[in-house]
C-alpha cells in the first residue's frame, strides 16, 4: 500500500517542481570546457614510509607519463582512528613527501582515511577512550566510530584538519567513513546513524520533545521519524564539513577540498548542500568530488557498470562548479590479478561516460613488497590517458542524457535502493542510454512500484504525460482504485498470472520489426519468475508480445502491451521479465523500439546493431553539439557497430580507444530525423568516443 505521509509527499512535490522549473528554465550546466581529465593515485603508508619504495614509485611515474597529474597520501592503511599525535607525526613526513612529489612536477595531497572511522582493526593503535563512540539506536557502541556531535571531536577535527593543511598539500580529502553504515565491531555488525545520549539530545531537539533510543526504535519504520533522523544526519554532518573548510582554508585558502561518496541514503545524500559548505562561506574555494562503489574484481563485470550507473546517480545532483570529479577505482585488497590493468582502466572510462572528469586510482600495494608487480597498471593508464583527456574535454560536465529510472534522493534506503539498480541496469545493457538527474526532463521514465509508492495522486498523475515504461507491479498500484486509479492511462491492468512454460512470443507488430513470430524463452522452471498477463482495459492498446507454452498453445494474448493515453502520454506495460535478460536480438531490438517509441522520437539516441554495447549520451549545447561513450561490454569484438542519432549534423568523429579519431558519415536517415552512423569496429572491452560538432 502506499505510504500516506505528508513530509515525505511534500518532499517529492518539492522536488518534482524543482524539476519542472528546471525544465522551462535553460541549465548552465557543462558550459565551461575542461582541458583534460585529472588522475590520481592514491598510495598507502606501505609506499611513501619507505625512502626506497617512495623514489621507486617516483620513476616508475616518471616511465609513464600520463598515468597520473596527483600523488595521494592515505593517512593509514586500516580503518579505525588513530590518534591525533600519530597522525600529526605522519603529517610531518607526508609534509617531506609533497614536496619530494611537486619536485616531479606532480601535485599532491592527502586522504584522510579516519575522520570518524570506518570499523574495527589494529584496535592496539585505536583512538583513545576519552573520544565518544557512536552508538546504535540498541545503545550498542561502535569500537571505531567517532561520534560527531560533541567538542572533543571538534577539538580532533581543528587539530587533524589543521596539521594535514599546512603539509604543503594542494588538495585534502574527506574519505567515505563520513557515512552511517560503518561496521560496530570486529565480526562485521552494521552500525548507523549516531544515537548516543548527546545525539539522542538534539534529536529530541528537532522532534520537539525529549525523545529516548527506546522510544525512538519504537518509531523506526515511520517515514517522518526516519525523514527527522536523516535530515539530523545531514545536519551534523554539515557542521562538521564547515568546521573542516573552516580550518583548512584558515591555514591555505587554496587547499581544494574534496569528499567521497557512495551511493547510500541513509545519511541524507544531501551531496549538493555538503558540496556547498565545503566551498566555503564565499562559495569561491575549490571542491573535488569521488565517487564510490564496490567493483573490487572482474569475476562478475556486470558489477562495473552497476557501479557506473550508481557514480551517475551520486554525480547527477553536484553543483555545476564541482569540476573535478573522481571516480573511486579500487582494487582492495591490491592484488594485482584480482582485477586486470585493462578492467581498472576502463572501469575508469566508463565512469567518465557517467559523468566523472577523472579518476583516483587506488590499486597499488598495501603489502611490504616493491612496486614492479603494480607497473602494468601505470602501463595501461598512460596508454588509455589520450582517450580520457579527450573524452573529458568533449563530455565536460554536461548531464547524461536517456531514458530516467525513476529515483529520488528523499526516497531512499537501503530496501529500495534495489530496484532503481534493477530499472537502469537491463535498459542500459540494450544499448539504450541513460539519464541520471531526476530534475532535469525527461521523455521516458523507468517507473518501479516503490518509487510511485510515495507519488500524491497527482503528480502519479503526471507521469503519464510522458513515456512511462512499467512493469505488472507499478501497474497494479497505478490501477489501484483507493490510491491513483489511472486506468484511463494506463489502458491495461493485470490478467492473471502464469506460472510454468511460459514463453514470450513476438507479435508482427511494425515495433518488432523483421522479428515478428520469434520466441523467447526464460525457462520459468528454473528461475520461477511469474509471468503476468495484460487484459486490455482501453481501445487502442496494441499488443507486442504474447505467451505460449512448449505446445505453441497460447497462455496469454497480452504480456508485452502499448498504450497512447488521453493526455498524450504513452505507456509500456511489461509482464514478461521486464527488466533482464535483454540479450537476444528480437528482445534487444523490441526493448529500443519500445524506448523510442515512448519518447515520440525525442530519445537522444540509442545502437541499433544487435551487440552489448553500453551508450552514454551527453546533452547538446545551444549549437547541437554532443559527445557519447560506447563501450562494448561483450568478450567479442563487434564490428560495424550501428548507432541511430538525433542530430542535424551529417558526419560525426569517432576516436578508438587509442585516441585514432576518424569522421564518419551518416549512412541513413530515417523519417524522424535519425541519422544512422557505423562505427568499423569496437573491440571486446574497448570503447569509442562519439563527437557530434
Ligand atoms: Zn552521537
Amino acid at each position: 500500500m502506499k505510504r500516506n505521509h505528508l513530509t515525505t509527499r511534500l518532499c517529492l512535490t518539492l522536488c518534482l517542481s524543482v524539476g519542472l522549473l528546471a525544465f522551462y528554465g535553460t541549465s548552465a550546466r557543462g558550459s565551461e570546457p575542461l582541458e583534460k581529465a585529472s588522475i590520481s593515485f592514491r598510495v598507502a603508508p606501505s609506499v611513501w614510509s619507505d625512502d626506497a619504495r617512495f623514489e621507486q614509485m617516483l620513476d616508475m611515474f616518471e616511465r609513464h607519463p600520463g598515468a597520473t597529474d596527483e600523488i595521494t597520501f592515505f593517512t593509514q592503511t586500516t580503518h579505525a582512528p588513530i590518534s591525533d599525535e600519530e597522525l600529526e607525526r605522519r603529517c610531518e613526513i607526508l609534509q617531506k613527501r609533497i614536496a619530494q612529489v611537486h619536485e616531479r612536477g606532480l601535485r599532491s595531497g592527502i586522504n584522510v582515511l579516519c575522520t570518524l572511522g570506518h570499523h574495527p582493526e589494529d584496535m592496539s593503535q585505536v583512538i583513545g577512550p576519552e573520544y565518544p563512540r557512536a552508538q546504535t539506536i540498541d545503545g550498542v557502541v561502535a569500537q571505531a566510530t567517532l561520534c560527531v556531535n560533541n567538542d572533543i571531536f571538534r577539538d580532533r577535527i581543528r587539530r587533524i584538519y589543521g596539521a594535514v593543511a599546512r603539509t604543503g598539500a594542494d588538495y585534502v580529502w574527506i574519505d567515505d567513513d563520513v557515512r552511517t553504515g560503518h561496521w560496530l565491531d570486529s565480526v562485521g555488525n552494521s552500525g548507523s546513524f549516531c544515537f548516543c545520549d548527546a545525539c539522542m539530545a538534539l534529536l529530541s531537539e528537532k522532534f520537539g520533545k525529549a525523545t529516548t533510543r527506546e522510544e525512538l526504535k519504537e518509531k523506526l519504520g515511520d517515514p517522518l521519524t526516519l525523514t527527522v533522523i536523516r535530515q539530523f544526519a545531514s545536519d551534523s554532518y554539515d557542521k562538521m564539513f564547515a568546521l573542516i573548510e573552516e580550518v583548512v582554508h584558515e591555514v591555505d585558502p587554496k587547499i581544494a577540498l574534496g569528499f567521497m561518496t557512495g551511493e547510500r541514503y541513509d545519511e541524507g545524500y544531501d551531496f549538493t548542500r555538503w558540496a556547498k559548505t565545503l566551498e566555503g562561506p564565499d562559495g569561491d574555494k575549490e571542491v573535488y568530488w569521488r565517487p564510490g562503489g564496490g567493483f573490487y574484481d572482474q569475476y562478475w563485470m556486470a558489477g562495473l557498470f552497476d557501479k557506473t550507473q550508481q557514480i551517475g546517480r551520486q554525480i547527477a545532483l553536484l553543483p555545476p562548479e564541482v569540476k573535478v570529479i573522481q571516480s573511486e577505482i579500487e582494487n582492495f585488497p591490491y592484488q594485482p590479478l584480482k582485477k586486470s590493468a585493462a578492467i581498472t582502466t576502463l572501469e575508469a572510462v566508463s565512469h567518465i561516460g557517467a559523468g566523472c572528469t577523472g579518476a583516483a586510482f587506488n590499486v597499488l600495494t598495501m603489502n611490504e613488497e616493491p612496486l614492479d608487480e603494480y607497473e602494468r597498471f601505470m602501463t595501461a593508464i598512460a596508454k588509455r590517458r589520450p582517450f580520457m583527456d579527450v573524452a573529458v574535454q568533449k563530455l565536460g560536465r554536461a548531464p547524461n542524457v536517456g531514458v530516467l529510472p525513476l529515483w529520488n534522493k528523499n526516497d531512499g534506503n537501503y530496501t529500495n535502493r534495489t530496484p532503481v539498480q534493477t530499472l537502469t541496469a537491463g535498459i542500459m545493457e540494450t544499448g539504450i542510454p541513460v539519464a541520471f538527474d531526476y530534475t532535469q526532463p525527461a521523455d521516458v521514465l523507468l517507473l518501479s512500484r516503490n518509487y510511485l509508492d510515495h507519488l500524491r495522486p497527482e503528480d502519479a498523475k503526471e507521469l503519464f504525460k510522458k513515456g512511462v515504461y512499467l512493469d505488472n507491479d507499478a501497474l497494479g498500484l497505478a490501477n489501484d482504485p483507493g490510491t491513483y486509479a489511472l486506468n484511463d492511462l494506463t489502458g491495461m491492468e493485470y490478467g492473471g498470472v502464469i506460472t510454468v512454460d511460459g514463453i514470450e512470443k513476438f507479435t508482427s507488430h511494425p515495433l518488432n520489426g523483421r522479428f515478428g513470430g520469434r520466441t523467447r524463452d526464460l525457462r520459468q522452471s528454473f528461475w520461477r519468475d511469474p509471468i503476468f498477463a495484460l487484459h486490455l482495459t482501453r481501445p487502442g492498446v496494441e499488443i507486442l508480445s504474447s505467451c505460449v507454452n512448449y505446445e505453441g498453445e497460447t497462455q496469454a494474448e497480452a504480456i508485452v502491451g502499448i498504450f497512447e493515453n488521453p493526455l498524450g502520454g504513452r505507456v509500456c506495460v511489461n509482464g514478461y521479465y521486464p527488466w533482464s535478460n535483454f540479450y537476444n536480438y528480437p528482445k534487444q531490438a523490441q526493448i529500443r523500439a519500445i524506448m523510442r517509441w515512448l519518447s515520440k522520437d525525442r530519445l537522444p539516441g540509442y545502437v541499433e546493431s544487435f551487440g552489448q554495447i553500453h551508450l552514454s549520451l551527453r546533452k547538446p549545447d545551444e549549437n547541437g553539439r554532443f559527445a557519447g561513450i560506447a563501450i562494448n561490454a561483450n568478450y567479442d569484438a563487434e564490428e560495424n557497430v550501428a548507432i541511430r542519432l538525433k542530430t542535424e549534423k551529417d558526419a560525426i568523429t569517432v576516436y578508438d580507444y587509442d585516441c585514432e579519431k576518424r569522421a564518419v558519415s551518416a549512412t541513413d536517415v530515417d523519417d524522424a530525423g535519425y541519422k544512422l552512423f557505423v562505427i568499423p569496429e569496437i573491440k571486446a572491452w574497448e570503447a569509442a568516443l562519439i563527437v557530434v560538432e
